[in-house]
Order: structure tokens, then C-alpha cells, then sequence
């Protein structure tokens, strides 16, 4: 079983920068913020001091901050002593990333040696942060939240259910795509169910209550009012717009449980999942023509490897999530590009890749380490013009054959950037 994310990265930079000047980095100047981003990075599990002088330790879960305590005594009292390994195991069965804040205290990083400067998209993850109450992200990101509208779409969403329908803004656009790679790759993705995920899942107690249960293994009484607890949270709190503020969405993502010995995930559908928080930032960021398709073909990449069993390497650790990674780049470029796939404009595709790929990805020892910017632009270049030599011909690469020419190039596009 294999799920992956896109644009977990960019949540963590934001909120390091968060965590440790508050909302006075969402208007620092680019240099300074690049400086305090390193900053954050290499202070990891460190305690935060956040803009409204309180303290918050994400590695041990306290805080300074009475309200954020009581709050987090009170989850302490609903859930099992273990809760936090539980929370931990659940992110590893799902194979969910680890949610933005923990992995953002955990990690370290060497910027020396590769380019990672802010973007648009920084700017854009900043804003929709700066609003937050410190406190409401502490206990949020404490008992998994921002992590909870993957998991409502993972475990209970479906193709043609209501709650998990595509915006109409988006509907026509990304359906048809996704039925163009159906038809393009050599793979049977007829089983894989293209869904939406939205944030109102946070302020709905039932459906709260019904994750927090699974989640956490625990009855559905304390799951209740561990439900109430986060409703409460998100609808008192202005900046966290009742759950629809694109931080709890800001994601895309690929899911098969095909196989998986856990049988509660191998009985669960094939799934393409938009987070409307993504959607919106693509647009923030000036790529709403043609971003979203190129993040569908990244995410369906992913389901032609699962198809034909290419995560499968040598490779371990994070030199195994960014070989897949960068292969879901190239693939995804290949058919978007591809005359016989989406036909979209190479420039401009290359364009947009490259504002969305400088989300910031450093952090090189991260399990979900997706590949620097300049790799991951080497993968889609690489990828487009398999594709221009190949539309010659008029034919689609067989996937296989196209994932042996990737092979082959790989360690050219991760040569140091240096
Ligand atoms: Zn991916």
C-alpha cells in the first residue's frame, strides 16, 4: 500500500516560519525569510516562541499558553496514555505523511549545499496561516487535524458521493483529464475513484467522530467529544474560516491499498484525491490554467506505479521517496505534454512546474523527501521531451519502457545542485 502527497512540503516550511516569528514572516522581505526558514529548520524539536510570546514545544506537546493547555489536558483526558504513538502508527498504516508542523520540528536540514528560496507559493501558505490563533494550530496539529480531511477522504470518501464531490470551478476540467490518463497509460486505472476533499469535514461532529474513532481506537463516547473539542477550535477561531481555510485541503494525493496485508486498507478503492486548498493556491500563485492538470498527471504517475509495481528499488529512505518522485514528475510531464495525452504547452507547463516545485523542499533526510526544485525541473523537462521525441511517431512508451529510460537518467537529475 502506497499514498503520497504533493504539497506537504510547503505547509512545513510555513509553518517553521510560523512557529517561530509569528505573523511577522508572512511580510519579512524574501532574504530574511529565507534566513529564518533555514533558522527554524535547524532548530528542530526545539520549543517555539510564537508572536504572542507563548511558548510551544511540538516535540513534547507543551505550551506556555493556558488556553492551549487546558484544551490538550482535556484531548490527554479522552485518549489513551499511548495516544500519540497511536496517532504516529495511524499516520504509517494509512500512509499518510506525517502532518506539516511535526515533520517541520523534526527535521534538519543542510541549505548549504542546494537552492531552495521562498516563492509565491511561501507567500501564499504564510497568508493563509498568519490568521491562525498560535494556539488553535498547537492543539490542532497536536491531535493530527490538519491531517483529518486526508483521512475523511481516505477512509469514507467516494467517487459520487456528495461530500466528496469536485467544486464545480474544477469539475469538468480535472474529470476529463483523468479520463484522458485512463486511456493514455498502459495500466488499468479504471478502478480508481477521482475525488475531492473539503474542508467542512472539520466543523462536522459526526463525521469527526467516526475518523477520531479509527484514528485513535477509542469509543465512539470520547470520539464524540473529541469531535465537539475540534469543532469548537475551528469554529471560534476567525482564521481557520469554520475548516475551510485551504491550510486542512492544501493537498493532492494518490492512494492504492491494493495488496496490503491490513485488510481494512486493501478493502478500500483505488483513489485521486484534490484537496480544494490546492486548487486555490494554484491559482494564488498564478497557475490556475494549467497547474491542476499537472498535478494530476504527478498523482496519476503514482497510480501507474503502484499498476506496475515500480516503487519497487535498491533505494531506501528518502533516495527511495524522490527517485519515486521525481519518476511521477517526469511521468505526469510526459502526459500532460504528450499530443496523445492533454496536448498542454510545454513552456508553460515547465512554467508552472517550476513555480510550484520551488515550494522549498530541503529537507533532504525527510521520509517524504520529494526532490529539490532543480531536480524535480530536470525530471519534467526530461519527461516533456520523451514525450516530443515520442509524439513524432505518434506512439505512447509503453510505461515500463519509459520507466527504463528513467532509470537510466536518474542519477543525473539528482547530481548536486551545487
Ligand atoms: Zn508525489
Amino acid at each position: 500500500m502506497r499514498m503520497t502527497t504533493t504539497w506537504t512540503t510547503a505547509i512545513v516550511a510555513s509553518l517553521a516560519i510560523s512557529g517561530i516569528t509569528g505573523a511577522a514572516a508572512a511580510s519579512a522581505a524574501s532574504a530574511p525569510q529565507m534566513q529564518t526558514q533555514t533558522q527554524s529548520q535547524t532548530r528542530a524539536g526545539s520549543a517555539f516562541v510564537a508572536a504572542d510570546g507563548h511558548t510551544y514545544d511540538y516535540a513534547s506537546g507543551t505550551t506556555s499558553d493556558p488556553r492551549a493547555a487546558a484544551l490538550l489536558a482535556k484531548v490527554r483526558s479522552l485518549l489513551p496514555a499511548d495516544w500519540r504513538a497511536r496517532q504516529a502508527a495511524a499516520l504509517s498504516r494509512f500512509g499518510v505523511e506525517p502532518s506539516a508542523a511535526q515533520d517541520a520540528l523534526g527535521r534538519a536540514i543542510d541549505p548549504t549545499q542546494y537552492q531552495c528560496a521562498p516563492t509565491r507559493l511561501d507567500a501564499f501558505v504564510d497568508g493563509i496561516i498568519a490568521d491562525i490563533d498560535p494556539s488553535s494550530l498547537f492543539v490542532l496539529s497536536m491531535l493530527g487535524g490538519f491531517d483529518f480531511p486526508t483521512y475523511d477522504a481516505l477512509l469514507f470518501g467516494s467517487q459520487g458521493d456528495a461530500l466528496h464531490a469536485l467544486t464545480k470551478s474544477s469539475r469538468n476540467e480535472l474529470t476529463s483529464s483523468f479520463r484522458a490518463a485512463q486511456k493514455f497509460w498502459d495500466t488499468d486505472g479504471s478502478d480508481i475513484q477521482l475525488m475531492a476533499m473539503h474542508g467542512d469535514v472539520m466543523r462536522d461532529p459526526a463525521r469527526l467522530t467516526r475518523l477520531i474513532a479509527v484514528l485513535y481506537g477509542v469509543p465512539d463516547s470520547d470520539a464524540a467529544e473529541l469531535a465537539g473539542l475540534v469543532v469548537d477550535v475551528v469554529t471560534s477561531d476567525p482564521g481557520l474560516d469554520g475548516g475551510d481555510n485551504p491550510i486542512f485541503t492544501l493537498n493532492a494525493f494518490a492512494f492504492s491499498g491494493a495488496g496490503d496485508p491490513d485488510p481494512i486498507i486493501s478493502s478500500l478503492p483505488d483513489k485521486l484525491v484534490f484537496g480544494d486548498g490546492i486548487l486555490e493556491a494554484l491559482d494564488a500563485i498564478g497557475v490556475g490554467d494549467v497547474g491542476p492538470r499537472a498535478v494530476l498527471g504527478h498523482e496519476y504517475g503514482h497510480h501507474v506505479q503502484y499498476d506496475k509495481d515500480l516503487f519497487a528499488s535498491p533505494l531506501t529512505g528518502p533516495e527511495a521517496t524522490r527517485r519515486t518522485e521525481l519518476m511521477a514528475d517526469a511521468f505526469g510531464t510526459y502526459f500532460v505534454t504528450h499530443k496523445r495525452g492533454l496536448a498542454l504547452n510545454t513552456k508553460r507547463v515547465l512554467e508552472a512546474e517550476q513555480s510550484f516545485y520551488q515550494v522549498g523542499d530541503c529537507s533532504f533526510t525527510s521520509a517524504g523527501h520529494h526532490g529539490t526544485p532543480n531536480q524535480r525541473l530536470r525530471a519534467s523537462t526530461w519527461g516533456a521531451s520523451v514525450a516530443a521525441d515520442a509524439q513524432k511517431q505518434g506512439q505512447v512508451l509503453p510505461s515500463l519502457t519509459l520507466d527504463s529510460r528513467f532509470e537510466s537518467v536518474l542519477p543525473q537529475f539528482v547530481a548536486p545542485d551545487a
